[in-house]
């Protein structure tokens, strides 16, 4: 019968060796296959545009006259952020998105390319995505806006808003959600719809009409009626405008179906517009909808312990808050170099103590070395 076999295989030399070539196969096998993510399975990516310590001090005196706190408060794991970007002790939102979401400084104004207005960087929300993540965007802002735009776009601009608009086709991501486009039909060019629509996205203008999509990429804006610009004030809407914590519960609902890891990231944008405005009231309706979004996520928390990572962080400060006797008190109708808190719970929260650089946000979820592409 072995006279049937090639004479390689019928040699004594293969019949000795043959333990060692699955061994040499098996180290082949696992050199060569991809390394398996070690951050966790479902994360939560808060960002409180503008809200530093100031605004927190604030928030939390005005829930505990309330009787109430600040959900996010109670989390295990407090640290400090550094904000500075990199042309500016003074970060604006785009630096500061791209330094949470690429880890990378970037200049004032910049959206996902390094200083040299050529490198691209590579955001964390994509990372993620390219490991078979789920990926949601959610804002009370407009979704071409800086923060979100930071963790799908590259720009050179934080305004050229259709082109940022643009990239949610090549992102990919499944979920976005916000108040509109700024700038969805430039004069000569494709309007964003069509775009959306012709990439299999499903744009709905109610809770309802993305729970019946059957779309496997959804969007949300406002009805064509209310400003794209942004929900209103917390303090100012009527029962069928949007809020932070509906949306979150929707993202939640929709990246979940499938049963695959996600990636959620949730700005508060209104903090920091009601900061720019020196709006007590206003303020903090945002800060108490902010909280309220956080508390959304630490429900599904509460499920999943073991999986879940929730980190809340603020981009950088906005008004220059302090807090006297009287109250509230903003010195600047701009954002200030101040550091800002991040609060963290779940898998991995213990890194997010002490003092840090916003840079370092990037590694601590992903726990792994920087590339770009
Ligand atoms: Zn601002």
């Amino acid at each position: 019968m072995n006279d049937k076999l090639p004479p390689m295989l019928n040699t004594p030399f293969f019949m000795r060796n043959f333990s060692l070539l699955l061994f040499v196969c098996f180290l082949l096998f696992f050199s060569c296959s991809p390394p398996q993510p070690t951050h966790p399975k479902y994360i939560f990516f808060f960002i409180g545009d503008g809200f530093g310590v100031g605004a927190l001090t604030y928030g939390e005196n005005m829930a505990r006259e309330k009787g109430d706190t600040l959900c996010f408060s109670q989390f295990p794991v407090t640290g400090l952020v550094t904000t500075h970007s990199a042309n500016n002790l003074v970060t604006c939102s785009a630096a500061a998105a791209t330094a949470l979401a690429c880890g990378m400084k970037t200049n004032n104004y910049m959206l996902g390319m390094a200083p040299d207005s050529v490198q691209m960087l590579l955001p964390i929300s994509k990372i993620v995505h390219n490991q078979g993540y789920q990926v949601g965007m959610a804002t009370s802002v407009s979704i071409d806006h800086a923060t979100p735009a930071g963790f799908y776009a590259h720009s050179v601009s934080r305004t050229n808003y259709y082109q940022v608009a643009k990239q949610i086709l090549t992102s990919g991501f499944e979920f976005f959600a916000g108040a509109g486009f700024l700038n969805p039909e430039p004069k000569d060019s494709i309007p964003i719809f069509t775009l959306l629509n012709k990439n299999n996205y499903a744009v709905a203008t109610s809770i309802e009409q993305c729970l019946k999509s059957k779309s496997l990429k959804n969007i949300i804006i406002q009805p064509p009626q209310k400003d794209a610009k942004q929900f209103p004030y917390a303090i100012y809407k009527d029962r069928n405008d949007f809020t932070l914590p509906q949306i979150t519960q929707l993202g939640i609902t929709k990246l979940s179906l499938s049963g695959k890891p996600f990636f959620f990231m949730i700005e508060g944008g209104l903090i920091d517009w009601a900061a720019h405005d020196n709006l007590p009231k206003e303020l903090y309706g945002e800060i108490k909808e902010f909280s309220e979004a956080i508390k959304v996520a630490w429900n599904f928390y509460n499920k999943y312990p073991k999986e879940t990572l929730i980190v809340a962080v603020a981009d950088h400060e906005t008004g220059g808050v302090y807090i006297s006797s009287e109250g509230i008190h903003f010195t600047t109708d701009q954002h200030s170099g101040n550091i800002v808190p991040v609060f963290a719970l779940g898998v991995g929260a213990e890194n997010f103590s002490g003092l840090f650089d916003n840079t370092q946000i990037w590694t601590k979820i992903l726990k792994q070395k920087k590339c770009n592409f």
